[in-house]
């Protein structure tokens, strides 16, 4: 909290609110509201792209704040993943800005080796956000020209009202869990947990286990339950797009970049979707049908991830993960599928993803869709809205667009700041 001590209480001086002293009191709740002045940025989020916001602004001489809900940085990574993830990515595309990853980590650095660069990254630049500060509505005050950014604090919950000139969302793509609504969901009596509170399949040995989901997780935590000798049941309800994680000795999605300032994506796509039949046969013959359109072409324009495989599918060939189709209903200790099938299971576990929380707290309806909770303009341009508001992280292009926001509006700050 170090960084509040070029916050100062308004009191008044700088937002002329008559009700200055009325407002110190929650009315609904009669907690008690406290308001600050922050002379820069507000950034609400210290994940990556919070913290990788505040690096590029504080290079530039401009100081921000950073409001977290978690008690810590990078809280999806260290409290919402499972042990054996490794970023899915080769590491030259997931380093943040300004800050290489350290020579001696691997091409794809496991959850603890990015947690501690992540570390390493706040501390460098001596970012040191305010933790346990969950922001519930954040408003351009017209009046005034302002931003007013309310939280709530810790355990006793006490309101603060943070004033700014600059908004930063960089709360995530992956904010809040989505779970699905299956009929028959409370009857079931073994556990259904999400892949946020999954860890690893030593709970599950012996179990049989129904995932729910097929892309990046769904595959890798089912691969994770069959080395816990647990056996895995995925579902897969649309086609997807399985691809090996390296090509020709690279990293496929390194290499897919590299072609793509050759060759038209359909093409690449073309080329791509060759060399995974040669590498894995057909996926189709599997149970997991490809989509329509082209790996990248999907991802451009739907933004969905193809599945970079790493163990999953040979496993699926062998039997070990058995593919099903989609949930038709839950039953006590079983579940019915859409083509008839029931099966009994002992837990589920929901590969389901994540959705944007914007629309629960930012009080603003037009650079935010309210419908997914992402910038309505699409990349590139869904980094700079109104007034001072600004996006990072909402690209559906992971950490490499998170650096790209980043320097575009630390940039952008930076000449207003100097104004
Ligand atoms: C399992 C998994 C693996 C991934 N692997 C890769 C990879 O290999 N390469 C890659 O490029 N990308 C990867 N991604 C995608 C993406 O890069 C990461 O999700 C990354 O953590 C995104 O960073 P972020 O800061 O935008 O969001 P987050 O890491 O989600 O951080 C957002 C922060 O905002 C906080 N927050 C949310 N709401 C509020 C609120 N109302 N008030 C205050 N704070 C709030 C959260 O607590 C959180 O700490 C992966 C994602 C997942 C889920």
């Amino acid at each position: 909290m170090k960084e509040y001590c070029f916050t100062k209480e308004v009191e008044g001086k700088r937002i002329h609110d008559n009700h200055f002293q009325e407002n110190m009191y929650s009315r609904s709740t009669r907690r008690r509201r406290r308001r600050l002045w922050v002379p820069g940025p507000v950034i609400v989020g210290a994940g990556p792209s919070g913290l990788a916001t505040a690096a590029c602004l504080k290079e530039r001489g401009v100081t921000s704040l950073i409001l977290e809900r978690a008690n810590c940085i990078a809280s999806l990574w260290k409290l919402k993943t499972y042990d054996r993830l490794r970023l899915h990515l080769p590491k030259n595309f997931c380093e943040l800005p300004l800050l290489p990853f350290p020579k001696e980590f691997p091409t794809y650095p496991t959850k603890q080796q990015f947690i501690s660069y992540l570390e390493s990254y706040a501390k460098q630049f001596e970012l040191e956000p305010a933790f346990n500060n969950t922001v519930v509505s954040a408003e351009f005050d017209s009046g005034c020209g302002f931003w007013r950014v309310r939280t709530t604090v810790g355990i006793k919950m006490e309101e603060i009202e943070y004033v700014c000139q600059w908004l930063i969302v960089a709360t995530g793509e992956n904010a809040e869990e989505f779970v699905p609504d299956f009929e028959g969901m409370d009857e079931f009596l073994g556990p259904i947990i999400h892949t946020s509170e999954y860890t690893n399949g030593d709970c599950f040995s012996g179990k049989s286990v129904l995932v729910v989901g097929c892309g990046n997780s769904g595959m890798e935590v089912s691969l994770d339950l069959c080395n816990h000798n647990a056996r895995p049941s995925l579902v897969v309800r649309d086609s997807v797009h399985v691809l090996p994680q390296e090509m020709l000795g690279r990293s496929t999605f390194g290499l897919s970049v590299q072609l793509l300032k050759w060759f038209p994506v359909r093409l690449l796509d073309r080329l791509l979707l060759l060399m995974s039949r040669f590498i894995l046969g057909n996926t189709a013959q599997l149970g997991l049908n490809r989509p329509k359109l082209g790996p990248l072409e999907l991802k451009s324009i739907t933004g969905k991830t193809p599945v970079l495989d790493i163990g999953a599918l040979a496993k699926i060939k062998t039997g070990k993960i058995k593919v099903v189709r989609g949930i038709k209903r839950l039953m006590r200790n079983s579940v019915e599928f859409v083509d008839g099938m029931v099966e009994s299971f002992d837990a589920i576990i929901l590969a389901t993803g994540y959705r944007s929380n914007v629309p629960t707290w930012l009080k603003e309806n037009n650079f935010f869709s309210e419908k997914d909770g992402f910038p309505s303009r699409p990349f590139p341009d869904g980094w700079r809205g109104h007034n001072g508001l600004y996006a990072v992280g909402f690209t559906k292009r992971g950490l490499l667009g998170t650096s790209m926001d980043a320097r575009r509006i630390a940039e952008d700050i930076k000449k207003q700041w100097k104004v």
